[in-house]
């Protein structure tokens, strides 16, 4: 089959089929799609909220619990316990399919009925973390999300197998340290990004294997390097006590000359290691991967995202997270020995033959489901026989046809498509979708996203840190008790990143910053969170050629042409840094 030129429903730009896109679709029987990739990303992404958590009563037991939703979000919210009790049965809230409504609205109402969690992650694994979303295996850990194994860890996200650490985005196995983006197995790296194996480390980008560098970039088994240059042990030390001396201005300066060599040195063009035949950003130890982002040990995979746990197979449009899965189709969040999933969220553990569910596991040929365990053969969360089953289904696929959903911006939804916006529980701005594909309120209401304005919550800051002394040795440990007001408060850039407008300094975090001369941050979590996700990657690609002179290599590549550093082909950036 050739590829063919589509124009997306939802951006009217046109998108390219490939013929690998179709054999997909026919391997796995469904239609080809009708909005491009990234709004096909944009429309799954918006059911995921990472950060937003607000305090809500369980209706089951009345306790206070933190949630995803918010109190008025119209869902039964139950917390982590009693989610996970027999006190309460998912098919008592059963209903037959009804031929004369399209199939989402009876979703939708059907989603609305069931008991929801409050949040997700594994519950069960989680040490006195409770303020945390989306993790497992934790202890002692506050505010951080998408992040498991880790102990002592406070703010972030991507936070895997890490100690002691503050303030961090896609680390692994890192310990004490802070502000940094994309390290692995690091020891004491401060304001750093894409290092590895490296130790007390300051202000640096791309190094390997290095010890005592300070403002460094592109260095590999280096020791007592600041800005680059080499320095006697003495020499070193003398120097840094100057450069970090807790002069919060000193920050912006020492920045922009780590910039400056940052500028000036070739940067590969892409993220990751051990790929066959790779396209896309962070992506290790895979094969044939196309289009993707954060992927890790998958194989025949394309327009897919944080595949964080190996294996991945077989999956188009598969955001999240891996472990053992093969041929998963439009669907965020589908683990653990789970195969052959559709347009669904949220399905796990030895799952078979899935479409349209939600919040299910150990689950086999089911479809319009909610909250199910240990079932097969359900629709809309009522029983049926095998046969009965195979009969309805193929009549509720005719009838998604016959009497689509259209929502009120005009998009169509037959079968094939993921679900419609319109019934995503969280506004666009909660979610994931903000960090990667950010817009503003103006453009949510003309795209019809739903859009929760920033609410202030009355938090009457009690101290601005601009009044406090530089030095983080001077601060008194009586700030634990101040309401800080957020830097950030009130200009455009806050209302985009759901700034927090004050924020608390806990006791371990002060204890961390005196121990490592770290600055107190002048901004709240999400601004912070905001600012350092600035340093990742973006998820868009673009083609582009080799810049060194010379070179005719040609690649797909993160950095947008107009971006202002030297993009090198592996080879040509081999050649350069080792
Ligand atoms: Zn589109
Ligand atoms: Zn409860
Ligand atoms: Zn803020
Ligand atoms: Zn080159």
């Amino acid at each position: 089959m050739d590829s063919e030129i589509r124009i997306c429903q939802n951006c009217s730009k046109s998108f390219t089929i490939e013929p690998e896109d179709f054999n997909f679709y026919k391997k796995l029987q469904v239609p080809s799609p009708t909005f491009c990739p990234q709004c096909r990303l944009i429309r799954r992404l918006v059911w995921r909220n990472d950060r937003y958590l607000s305090k809500v009563n369980c209706r089951l037991c009345g306790d206070s619990t933190l949630s995803t939703f918010t109190k008025d979000s119209g869902y039964v919210i139950y917390c982590p316990s009693c989610y996970r009790s027999d006190d309460w049965d998912p098919m008592d809230y059963g209903v037959n399919y009804d031929f004369s409504k399209p199939f989402f609205t009876q979703f939708g109402k059907l989603m609305k009925r069931v008991p929801t969690r409050a949040k997700s992650g594994g519950y069960a694994t989680l040490i006195n973390s409770d303020y945390t979303n989306l993790t497992s295996n934790l202890k002692n850990c506050y505010l951080i999300y998408n992040s498991d194994y880790s102990e002592n860890c406070i703010y972030g996200s991507e936070i895997e197998n890490c100690k002691d650490c503050v303030d961090n985005t896609m680390i692994n196995g890192c310990e004490q340290s802070y502000g940094n983006v994309n390290c692995q197995k690091c020891y004491k790296i401060f304001y750093s990004s894409d290092c590895i194996e490296s130790s007390d480390i300051w202000f640096s980008h791309d190094l390997i294997g290095c010890m005592n560098c300070f403002g460094c970039v592109a260095l590999r088994n280096k020791n007592y390097h600041i800005f680059n240059k080499s320095y006697t042990k003495e020499d070193y030390q003398e120097k840094i006590k100057e450069l970090s001396d807790g002069d919060y201005n000193k920050i912006s300066k020492i920045e922009s000359k780590v910039r400056e060599i940052y500028l000036n040195t070739p940067q590969r063009y892409v993220h990751g290691k051990q790929n066959i035949n790779t396209i896309g950003d962070y992506i290790y130890n895979s094969k044939d991967v196309k289009n993707s982002y954060m992927v890790i040990g998958a194989q025949n995979c394309k327009y897919s995202m944080w595949l964080m746990i190996p294996t991945a197979k077989d999956c188009w449009d598969y955001t999240g997270y891996g472990n053992n899965v093969d041929q998963i189709y439009e669907t965020l969040t589908a683990s653990k020995n789970t195969s052959n999933v559709k347009f669904s969220n949220m399905i796990s553990t030895n799952s078979l033959n899935v479409e349209y569910s939600r919040n299910c596991r150990d689950v086999q040929n089911i479809f319009g489901c909610n909250g199910l365990g240990k079932k097969q053969y359900c629709i809309l969360n009522k029983q049926y026989t095998k046969e009965e089953y195979e009969e309805l289904i193929s009549k509720i696929k005719q009838h998604m046809n016959d009497m689509p959903y259209i929502d009120k911006k005009g998009r169509i939804y037959k079968y094939g498509e993921f679900f419609p916006f319109d019934i995503a529980p969280y506004a666009y701005n909660q979610t994931t979708t903000q960090e990667f594909f950010p817009i503003k309120k103006q453009d949510a209401e003309r795209l019809g996203y739903r859009w929760q304005d920033v609410v202030d919550k009355n938090y009457i800051p009690t101290i601005k840190i601009g009044t406090l002394t530089d030095s983080v040795n001077d601060v008194p440990d009586s700030i634990i008790n101040e309401i800080i007001e957020c830097a950030e408060w009130g200009n455009e850039k806050s209302k985009i990143q759901n700034c927090t407008k004050a924020f608390r300094v806990i006791a371990n975090e002060l204890d961390f910053y005196k121990k490592h001369n770290i600055l107190l941050p002048r901004s709240c979590p999400n601004c912070r969170h905001y600012d350092r996700i600035k340093k990742r990657s973006s998820i868009f690609l673009y083609h582009r050629k080799c810049m060194k002179e010379g070179c005719q290599n040609e690649f797909e590549t993160s950095y947008a042409p107009e971006r202002q550093e030297i993009v090198y082909c592996e080879k040509c950036y081999q050649q350069e840094v080792y």
